[in-house]
């Protein structure tokens, strides 16, 4: 291909709000253009791209027998409606209304389409299991879309969906997917680390999700080199707070200023860890109070597991007052009215010697014993965890960083197949909903967060899995020099006849731009052809990601590329 006649618009400055490296460089390199907000254009270049990572993706679905369907993106809002998303989804979905008054969503997943075509066509037990795939453009009004493509109102799924007549087969089909995302993963050579997300508010179904550590991520996990956790469930090994030997009464005192654990701490000398803050929240409507450690944060999702619903949220200070009558500087579980449940932190189980409010504004106790003194009904795991407090698994010190969502496994079991009524007939004659799995990949993710680990100041560094071509050659001076010219269109047959896919910068301008041009567009191999080496019968190779240079004699270049390539 003729960079003379390929369209890569290459820009050398970026808009301010391009804060993702790889949205940078994504600009920078023509390998997209935006459209409005969380809608981008693949340019040619970066399209090749998305390409070759839908055929891996493809290929190893096909290799754990997943059948390759293409739903459409226009869904009725009916099939929606029973299965509560529209409301459940709210904002993010897309809604369209007809002139004749058809209401459909554009749809932003497929479980609901898949179950219906299902219940048309799974009968029995013996029409299962079924892998149903499908590499498709989805719709998702997103609040607030930043990092380019990596979070985009329109983007490509993977998504895969098991059909099983038994919870074992799921199990079987759920394992299949995790190997094939491993395989899908390491083949497009991103460095990735596997989590157990949040199951609680979800039902209690196994859930993963494979991500990549970068700034530009919006999850938060706390990794070592061989744990990894989303912060929302992560745990760690932490000393409870325990008791001291001296067990007096409690005891109320003033605290007019004291409004934070911190204020506690500075005015009147308390360790940190002995002092239990208490945190209201709303449970559907119910109040609880719920008791943790000095300072640690309160980790919602934990709570919302515990609770088993996700309709919770801190209480107003009107409710704070109306509850507990003092504002939240002085709230604490002792005294505490009837009908607000009380639970707290494992970390605090069976401590004494605990300072908390008096649930009277400016006052607090001080010689709690949590056992005689307060009602709680029980400990959990309800803090989120810091960084460098020892992993409970291996005992390092636990980093937090930033990670994108690559891709997600799910036991989704019967949900959507009761709620759209996909029954199948087992073995017994008994009708049961049919047990189901999902299974998504962000195609364009996968783009972005290579870009996130692969470059450099000067640009993109392509692996051969997922480079657009796979050699870059440079004429250099070539409007000037007919030999250069020659060689070049000589080389060019070569390479592509041994089923290379190059891209030639035949280009007339000033080999300081071919340089820069092809550092920024990042092919692995640049064969630089140049009137000087040619004297000599040379030409120089350079292999983009380690700097190499290599002067290989004309006749041995497309020995030497084969053997290194
Ligand atoms: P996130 O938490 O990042 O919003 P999600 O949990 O909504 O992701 P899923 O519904 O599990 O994502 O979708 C499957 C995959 O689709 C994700 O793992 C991700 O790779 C991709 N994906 C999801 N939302 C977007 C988006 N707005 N833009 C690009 N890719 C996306
Ligand atoms: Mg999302």
């Amino acid at each position: 291909m003729k960079q003379s006649e390929y369209y890569i618009p290459t820009l050398k400055e970026v808009p301010a709000d391009a804060v993702a490296i790889s949205h940078q460089i994504m600009l920078r390199a023509g390998l997209v253009r935006r459209l409005a907000s969380g809608v981008f254009s693949f340019l040619p270049l970066g399209y090749k791209v998305i390409r070759k990572i839908e055929e891996i993706v493809r290929q190893e679905m096909s290799a754990i027998g997943g059948q390759e369907f293409l739903l459409p993106a226009l869904n009725p809002i009916e099939i929606w409606e029973q299965t509560g998303r529209v409301e459940a989804m709210g904002n993010v979905i897309y809604r369209i209304e007809s002139v004749e008054g058809d209401n459909f969503i554009l749809a932003p997943t497929h479980e609901e389409i898949i179950t219906f075509h299902a219940k048309q066509h799974i009968k029995s037990y013996k029409d299962m299991p079924q892998i149903w795939y499908q590499i498709q453009t989805k719709f998702r009004n997103e609040p607030r879309p930043k990092s380019g493509v990596i979070r985009g109102r329109q983007f490509t799924m993977k998504d895969a969906y098991s059909l099983d007549s038994t919870w074992e087969g799921l199990d079987v089909a759920y394992q299949k997917h995790y190997d094939a995302y491993y395989k899908i993963f390491d083949r497009c050579g991103l460095k990735y680390f596997v989590v157990g997300a949040s199951s609680g508010a979800m039902g209690g179904k196994k859930s993963q999700e494979f991500m990549i550590e970068s700034n530009s991520g919006e999850d938060v996990c706390a990794v070592t080199s061989n744990y990894a956790a989303n912060i929302e469930v992560a745990t760690s090994k932490v000393e409870p707070v325990g008791r001291v030997n001296n067990n007096d009464a409690i005891e109320d005192f003033a605290t007019p200023n004291a409004k934070t654990i911190d204020d506690l701490v500075e005015q009147f000398n308390i360790p940190e860890h002995r002092c239990a803050k208490s945190v209201v929240y709303i449970v559907e409507d119910d109040p609880w109070l719920i008791l943790m450690r000095g300072n640690d944060e309160l980790n919602e999702t934990k709570l919302q597991a515990i609770t088993g619903t996700t309709n919770l949220r801190p209480a107003t200070n009107e409710e704070l007052i109306k509850y507990t009558g003092a504002d939240h500087g002085s709230i604490g579980p002792v005294g505490i009215k009837d009908g607000i449940k009380v639970i707290a932190d494992n970390l605090l189980k069976d401590a004494n010697g605990m300072v908390s409010g008096a649930n009277k504004d400016g006052c607090h106790f001080k010689n709690i014993d949590l056992s005689r003194d307060a009602k709680i009904e029980a400990y959990y795991d309800l803090r989120t965890i810091k960084e460098g407090e020892l992993c409970e698994a291996d005992g390092q010190p636990l980093r937090i960083v930033k990670a994108i969502e690559l891709g997600h496994i799910f036991k989704l079991g019967t949900k959507y197949s009761e709620a759209l009524g996909a029954l199948f007939v087992d073995a017994k004659g008994n009708e049961n909903p049919i047990i189901m799995g999902s299974y998504g990949i962000g195609i364009e993710r996968i783009m972005a967060c290579y870009l996130e680990h692969n470059c450099d100041d000067k640009g993109i560094i392509w692996n051969k899995a997922l480079t657009p071509f796979d050699i870059h050659l440079l004429g250099l001076n070539i409007h000037k020099s007919e030999i250069v010219k020659e060689t070049c269109e000589k080389l060019l047959s070569n390479l592509e006849n041994a089923g290379y896919d190059v891209l030639f910068d035949d280009r007339e301008v000033s080999v300081g731009v071919k340089f820069n041009d092809a550092d920024l567009i990042g092919l692995p191999i640049q064969i630089i052809v140049g009137e000087k080496n040619l004297k000599e019968g040379n030409i120089e190779v350079k292999f983009r990601r380690t700097d190499e240079r290599q002067i290989i004699k004309i006749e041995n270049i497309l020995h030497f590329v084969k053997e290194k390539y």
